[in-house]
């Protein structure tokens, strides 16, 4: 007998399969996605679509059972009425971004109003198929483009992935509305070895920036490369690769800030070096953090780098990062 799952799967597959034909069919949702520069072609690659401005085109075109609506609601495609008295659609006059698991199903959708409206981008809940912390948007589109993936950039948003990938930056994949949990990060470097961080160019984003340096540290490992690409204010990776192209964005990729430094000038930035206090709130600040690297040489140059600025010998600095030096105990 096939597992429950697979009836699942078959069902989040048709209900993608209707919102692409009906973006194809609406002027629309094809409007929409034309004036933020997606392509046909694009749209395609990532199985986009369009669900209508109704409560039950979902619910009559694939919920005419008892059992299938309960897959329905299994998958979070449609919601229990208050009074439970019947059930309506999730996803209403929104775009359609199917959310797929590393074997290209979908798992889930996310969905975007078109105009003003609250919230901007609606996901699927979290199913025994879909878990957020878990799944990372546009890695299953990014393999289709490169078989063995070299390197990665993680981006915040649907329409980050999609207009780089659109651009030619196939490698981007996007947490979904999350931040970037220790489990993305386990499952990022079991795909490759070079990791760039790239959030907007607003508070929020320099705030997840450093959420996934915190949940980085664990993951140093030699032969790794982690770094942190910050944008020009106001802008994220959709607008600014719209507005300067391919080619200066991987200029920025090449240049973005390597752990050690984002992690010296983060610190730094927080405290007054100039003072005893400040170096002392610095090395206190970095202390749990460097206990988080996996001991070797990384991590003892970057302890080695701290007690340069705090001005405090190396030695000193180990001991109170916790880091046992060879013959003190
Ligand atoms: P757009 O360019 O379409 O306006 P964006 O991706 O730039 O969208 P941001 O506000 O920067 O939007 O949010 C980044 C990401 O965070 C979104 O792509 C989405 O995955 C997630 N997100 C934003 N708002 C919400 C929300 N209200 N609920 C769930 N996830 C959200
Ligand atoms: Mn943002
Ligand atoms: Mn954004
Ligand atoms: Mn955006």
């Amino acid at each position: 007998r096939p597992p429950p799952s697979d009836a699942l799967f078959a069902t989040l597959e048709k209900a993608a399969g209707y919102y692409r034909h009906e973006l194809m069919n609406t002027a629309r949702g094809k409007d929409y996605f034309k004036s933020r520069g997606i392509t046909g072609e694009t749209a395609v690659a990532f199985g986009l679509g369009y669900a209508p401005d109704a409560w039950d085109s979902i619910l009559k075109l694939l919920g005419s059972s008892d059992a299938e609506r309960a897959r329905l609601l299994q998958v979070g495609l449609i919601i229990e009425r208050d009074n439970r008295s019947g059930h309506y659609d999730r996803f209403r006059d929104r775009v359609m971004f199917p959310i797929r698991d590393a074997r290209g199903r979908t798992i889930g959708f996310g969905g975007r109003v078109l105009d003003k409206g609250e919230p901007k981008y609606m996901n699927s809940p979290e199913t025994e198929l879909f878990h957020k912390g878990r799944e990372l948007y546009g890695l299953y589109e990014a393999r289709q483009a490169t078989r063995t993936l070299s390197r990665l950039l993680i981006v915040e948003g649907y329409m980050d992935v999609v207009r780089l990938h659109q651009a030619g930056i196939t490698y981007a994949v996007a947490t979904l509305g999350t931040a970037t949990t220790p489990e993305h990060l386990a499952r990022v470097f079991r795909i490759c070895n070079e990791v760039t961080f790239c959030f907007d160019g607003d508070r929020a984003g320099r705030a997840a920036a450093w959420k996934a340096l915190e949940n980085s540290l664990s993951q140093v490992r030699e032969g790794r490369q982690i770094r942190f690409l910050f944008l020009p204010e106001g802008h994220d990776p959709d607008s600014l690769v719209g507005a300067e192209g391919r080619e200066a964005f991987e200029a920025r990729i090449k240049q973005a800030l390597p752990l050690s430094e984002y992690f010296i000038q983060q610190l730094s930035s927080q405290v007054d070096t100039r003072t005893i206090d400040g170096r002392a709130r610095l090395g206190e600040l970095a202390r749990p953090l460097l206990e988080r690297i996996p001991t070797g040489i990384f991590r003892e140059l970057l302890t080695d780098e701290v007690a340069k600025v705090v001005g405090l010998k190396r030695d000193h600095i180990s001991l109170v990062a916790g880091t046992p030096v060879s013959g003190v105990e």
